[in-house]
């Protein structure tokens, strides 16, 4: 085996981990129970994306020892090894660290003594954690949180109220690292979260991943999403033949859908041309008695 595929190979695993993790967390609403196992797994995964990491500098990094490489480095020692600015530098906040530490010592616990597991400290650890893990995965190894859980356990993830906040704060701070201007960031549909992303044409939701291509108003030319755009076509005089709509009169229009302001103005428009019309009508009525 050559590096390459150990490499990918610890990704992988850790992904796997994740999204074990996850499914036990959704799983915890039920029973709660089910929190020890995402503890569980979620630091294990954790564990192997901080080897993927050292493994990238250097695949002897993955050992306890590097002058004797028989057993895999500890969690403790790997984030130790990441953080030292003479191999990994990379600059882990005080709250990150602390978030693992506890997070590993709570791991410790679980798996070593009859430990009894307060469920709200459960929640809070793997929530610090879970946001901790996505960061890492974003910064450092370019994978966005779609690309590791499956479409269905990110939407369950987001149905709970706490998760769905982290999954939040991923998604604000991705744009923040994009440079994506604020009003390029829309109220997404689906989530209802202010992390609809229009720039650039993504149209994608990055807390959600709910993705809708924006249409341009034929009239004002803003963009909206496509369920904003109203038909117009009720206020046109038509006819229908044989199932078939025959336009008589559009007005002057020469689309059939506009946005909720536009569609209101054509409205009133469509019906004063209405109102002149009659009265021009009646007018020639009258003069040519
Ligand atoms: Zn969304
Ligand atoms: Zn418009």
């Amino acid at each position: 085996m050559n590096a390459r595929s150990i490499k990918l190979d610890l990704i992988e695993n850790s992904h796997a981990f994740f999204v074990e993790a996850a499914q036990k967390a959704i799983g915890a609403e039920d029973d709660i129970r089910h929190w020890q196992f995402a503890i569980l797994n979620l630091v294990q995964s954790l564990e192997l994306t901080l080897k993927a990491m050292l493994r990238d500098i250097h695949p002897i990094l993955i050992y306890e020892n590097i002058d004797n490489p028989k057993h895999t480095i500890s969690i403790t020692k790997a984030i130790e090894r990441l953080a030292d600015k003479n191999i990994g530098n990379i600059l882990f906040s005080k709250q990150e660290l602390e978030g693992m530490s506890s997070a590993i010592k709570l791991r410790n616990n679980i798996t070593h003594s009859d430990f009894e597991l307060s469920i709200d400290h459960a929640q809070a650890q793997f929530l610090k954690v879970l946001e901790l893990y996505i960061k890492i995965q974003r910064v450092h190894l370019s994978r966005q949180i779609e690309d590791i859980l499956p479409k269905e356990v990110h939407e369950e993830l987001l149905a709970i109220e706490k998760s769905k906040e982290a999954l939040i704060k991923n998604a604000l701070q991705r744009t923040e690292e994009q440079g994506i201007p604020s009003n390029d960031i829309w109220t997404c549909p689906n989530c209802l979260s202010d992390t609809f992303v229009v720039y650039d044409g993504l149209d994608t939701c990055y807390a959600c991943t709910f993705k809708d291509e924006l249409q341009e108003c034929p009239s004002c030319h803003e963009l909206f999403f496509e369920h904003e755009l109203e038909p117009i076509s009720q206020y046109f005089d038509t006819d229908l033949c044989e199932g078939e709509v025959i336009l008589h009169n559009t007005y002057g229009y020469d689309f059939y859908q506009a946005c909720n302001s536009c569609s209101e103005k054509i409205k009133e428009d469509i019906q004063e041309q209405r109102d002149k019309e009659h009265y021009d009508f009646l007018e020639r009525e009258y003069y040519m008695r």
